[in-house]
């Protein structure tokens, strides 16, 4: 209980339990707090402003002795922190490769949190496990994959990466009778792992938390795009991990699955898919073609908070043969369950986990085959469109515009710099700063449900204006 230094309000305050009248007030202001914060959207500036940002003062401090109230928690988190929140939930938000959030995910989301469910194992929560069952299940098929493959949800695709190419490193040394779970990698048998010169930056980490090195990779030369050179491909043989893109971060290009993965896997090669977002696009007839291939490997990562517009936390590890993630990921301990169902624990690195299946089973259920196939559509003529005005405009798009990725120059890398910066004060839209094979870029990414024609419209005029402020082009 409380320590001597306690107040005595403190003391008071702990010790009475809120009444259930209490608590439905203050979760019914909460959920006003958020209906309103979502209904301002349209007068936000997207970057919270400077002020704004220095106020967050109020939030910092040494934490009280004593308690306060849930009320003026809120209050204070209302007050000083949704001022200060990057608004992206505007849909003139095209920042990274981020995604919005449902209505079905998000109150899913409130929901979720209100039965407080812990999904490691399904007598925790059968309503957290089957509906996590069910959206993998989902997942698989709207990417095209092949039947028994399973996995989990995680935090996201770093660490549907990292998963992945555990049960990749699992199998390998298996193989060649070694078990990297009991003995580690010291003294293990090599493995070779082949990357192509754009994979991201989130994979190489993987590699290195693994254990298998974020520089021993051999990387493999692509082409403008960003896609793997069929043609410098090094030989493969099973003591390799070869790791395909679907989806640039920058240009949106997908690593020619179709021209690779037949060899790979007559090599006996493991093939990953770093598919955070890209992977998606299989869901949509019109853009499915550039997916082609992908079937073939042995493990994918994707992500539910890119495309798809599930909220975050919500990365997705898919694995052609699920025992090989299983004895990756199983803590094996004797106190905890076994059996056959597929219980989440032994399918992440990850023991207590929130429910994060019931979102994305919300959002997908919500979205149907066409919802999601229209996002993708939307969004990539959005992106279209934005390739289109800003040529119109006088200035360099990059990129092929494959999906919804654009990377656009305004001239030199100084001046490109000072219009992102401009454009990210003006608050009508934000984008970032990226480097495209050495040059000097913006990038758009039109990742969100909720962005509309005009969102676009008023963008790109911003974008252009604030170009066009910095002066003629260097
Ligand atoms: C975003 C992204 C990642 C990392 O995903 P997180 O969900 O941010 O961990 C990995 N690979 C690609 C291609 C991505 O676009």
């Amino acid at each position: 209980m409380a320590g001597s230094g306690a107040s005595p309000n403190s003391h008071s305050s702990l010790s009475s339990q809120p009444t259930a009248e209490s608590r439905a007030a203050l979760l019914k202001r909460a959920a006003r707090a958020a209906i309103d914060y979502l209904d301002g959207e349209d007068v936000r500036p997207v970057a919270p402003s400077a002020n704004a940002v220095a106020a967050l003062k109020a939030l910092q401090g040494p934490l009280p002795p004593g308690p306060t109230s849930p009320e003026a928690v809120l209050r204070l988190l209302d007050e000083y922190g949704s001022p200060a929140t990057v608004a992206k939930t505007s849909g003139r938000y095209f920042g990274f490769v981020n995604g919005g959030c449902l209505p079905a995910a998000l109150a899913a989301s409130w929901l979720v949190s209100a039965w407080d469910q812990n999904a490691a194992f399904y007598v925790q929560s059968p309503t957290a496990i089957t509906l996590e069952d069910v959206a993998l299940e989902w997942v698989r098929e709207m990417l095209g994959l092949p039947a028994g493959t399973s996995g989990a949800v995680v935090t996201g695709a770093t660490m549907a990466n990292f998963s992945a190419l555990a049960a990749a490193r699992h199998r390998l040394l298996e193989r060649v009778g070694w078990d990297v779970e009991a003995d580690g990698l010291f003294g293990a048998p090599p493995i070779t792992v082949v990357v192509g010169e754009e994979a991201h930056s989130s994979l190489i980490k993987a590699l290195g938390l693994l254990g298998l090195g974020r520089k021993r990779v051999v990387r493999v030369p692509v082409d403008a795009q960003g896609r793997m050179r069929a043609d410098a491909l090094p030989p493969l043989d099973a003591q390799t991990i070869l790791c395909l893109q679907a989806g640039n971060v920058n240009s949106g290009s997908f690593d020619p699955a179709a021209d690779l993965c037949p060899a790979a896997r007559q090599a006996g090669a493991w093939i990953h898919v770093d598919g955070a977002f890209g992977l998606w696009a299989a869901v949509s007839p019109a853009y499915r073609k550039l997916t082609s291939g992908f079937e073939l490997a042995d493990s994918w990562a994707t992500d539910g908070h890119k495309w798809p517009n599930i909220g975050y936390d919500c990365g997705i590890v898919l694995v052609r043969d699920p025992s090989a993630l299983r004895a990756a990921m199983s803590i094996e301990a004797a106190y905890l369950l076994q059996g056959d169902r597929r219980e989440p624990s032994h399918y992440n690195p990850e023991l207590s986990r929130r429910a994060r299946g019931v979102e994305l089973w919300a959002g997908l259920r919500s979205l149907g085959w066409s919802g999601m196939a229209a996002i993708v559509e939307r969004t990539s003529s959005h992106a279209r469109r934005f390739a289109e005005g800003l040529r119109a405009a006088g200035f360099e798009v990059l990129n092929e515009v494959v999906i919804n990725q654009v990377l656009v120059s305004f001239g030199s890398p100084e001046h490109t710099l000072g219009t992102i910066a401009r454009l990210q004060a003006n608050g009508a839209c934000w984008c970032g700063g990226t480097v495209w094979q050495g040059r000097t870029a913006m990038r758009i990414s039109v990742s969100s449900w909720a962005t509309t024609k005009d969102d676009v419209e008023r963008s790109l005029a911003a974008m252009i204006k604030a170009a066009r402020e910095q002066g003629p082009p260097a």
